[in-house]
């Protein structure tokens, strides 16, 4: 039998036991935020570093990155003048949100046509179980590994990552030639990809201010400008009636990867049926994975609840601005803040503040880690990989790809679009997750060949 045959079958041996790690990690609800008991934190912090110790993990520890929670680190060594691969994923999980909306309680796993439901069932726990099966195809095949395995499981990457200003204080600990992400998925279970890039962020806040005070809009009102109208006013010019920014220097990029079904698209998005899609002409892979995006994600103004007839002296609103991955966000954020200003009406006085960026990631795809990765998704798959994006951003790309620029960083993982992540009902499709473990495996002895 071919090696890849029977690591096939190994795998698929090993997927009940995968699956019963997977279900023990969802019933803890590791919510590693304020408000949230932190014991579960620990909880699954341990249970992990038990899972990576009976998966033949050696020098398994808990790190302790400043002001945040453990993260999980082991290592296999591998044959001499090897590669060194390091594994990622990480523990903690987004809150439940509405329990109401769950169709089965969200840290109570329950498998439902080939799913398992519960929160992190995916995101990213899905991460963590496809990194100890692949170890353990090795284990219970050969018995031994063809190159050098770090591991390394973090415990708050929903919220603020700590292992990012970690790295750089060790970066002797995270060195490696291919640094693997399993944070992600296909757009379609069974159609495998490679996520090469992911746009950039930036985010303000924008103040609008008319008067020193609020004042009695019967008696002012007419000729004395309103701050939230005039907020509103700016608001509404930052896009055309396509819905596309339109703010002249920032000017989409082309895509040129795989393109995004409409119909999956429009109810992952949980797009109501009779609304719209924006962009005009351009694709949504173009627009989510090359283009702009602006929101606003949160106002300061008064509630309707004890509404006064007032003119309103000030109004406040929290900007967010997704930049394409190829593009500057500091440039981004700099066109944005002069545009603000410039738009602002009736000479009203603006302020901007609390401003920060984080950059888009663009992977290198021409080494021997990415040749590896294709050739390993092709076979595990049966269909040729595709390249896609992400329109939102992880800060530990660029962490490491700073740290160790001649590293090669895969992302992909067994989270597909419908694995609703963040969402009520999120779920993994445990076929793909075998996929994905399978994938992994003969990336590893792929690598280990080149
Ligand atoms: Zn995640």
């Amino acid at each position: 039998m071919s090696i890849s045959s029977d690591l096939r079958q190994t795998v698929h041996q090993l997927m009940p036991t995968a699956i019963e790690n997977l279900k023990q990690l969802v019933s803890i609800p590791s919510i590693a935020t304020e408000g949230y008991p932190d014991e579960k934190v620990l909880e699954a912090a341990h249970t992990t570093e038990e899972l990576l110790r009976a998966a033949g993990f050696q020098h398994v520890r808990l790190l302790s990155p400043d002001g945040g929670r453990p993260a999980i680190y082991g290592e296999i060594p591998g044959p001499p003048d090897t590669p060194t691969v390091l594994l990622y994923a990480h523990y903690d999980v987004q809150p439940s949100g509405p329990i109401e909306e769950w169709s089965t309680p969200p840290f109570e796993p329950a498998e439902r046509d080939g799913r398992l439901y519960g929160r992190g069932a995916a995101d990213d726990k899905s991460g963590i179980v496809a990194h100890l099966a692949t170890i353990r195809a090795f284990k219970e095949g050969t018995g031994k590994l063809p190159v050098g395995i770090k591991i390394v499981i973090e415990g708050d990457e929903e919220f603020d990552s700590s292992l990012a200003s970690y790295i750089p204080q060790h970066p002797d600990l995270f060195k490696a030639d291919v640094v693997v992400i399993a944070d992600h998925g296909s757009i379609t279970v069974g159609e495998p990809t490679l996520t090469t890039s992911l746009r950039g962020s930036a985010a303000l806040t924008v103040e609008v201010r008319t008067l020193r005070a609020k004042q009695h809009n019967g008696v002012f009102g007419g000729p004395v400008p309103d701050a939230f109208i005039a907020l509103c006013k700016m608001i509404a010019s930052l896009h055309d009636e396509h819905g596309r920014v339109q703010i002249p220097g920032l000017e989409p990029s082309e895509w040129q990867g795989a393109d995004v079904p409409e119909e999956a698209f429009r109810r992952a998005a949980s797009l109501l049926p009779t609304a719209n899609l924006l962009g005009g002409e351009r694709s949504l892979s173009a627009q989510l994975w090359a283009g702009y995006s602006l929101n606003v994600i949160a106002v300061d103004m008064p509630a309707i609840e004890g509404a006064a007839n007032s003119l309103i002296d000030v109004a406040r609103a929290r900007i967010n601005l997704r930049v394409p991955s190829d593009q500057d966000a500091e440039r981004a954020v700099a066109i944005l803040k002069e545009h603000l200003v410039n738009i602002t009406p009736w000479n009203a006085t603006l302020v901007i503040t609390d401003s920060h960026t984080c950059s888009g990631f663009v992977a290198k795809t021409d080494g021997p880690g990415y040749r590896a990765a294709r050739q390993a998704l092709r076979e595990a798959y049966n269909v040729e990989p595709q390249d896609i994006g992400d329109g939102a951003s992880i800060p530990l790309t660029n962490v490491l790809s700073q740290q160790f620029p001649e590293a090669e960083i895969l992302i992909w993982g067994a989270e597909d679009l419908a694995a609703g992540i963040h969402g009520p009902d999120e779920s993994v499709d445990l076929k793909e997750l075998e996929r994905i473990v399978l994938a992994q495996a003969l990336f590893l002895q792929q690598l280990a060949q080149r």
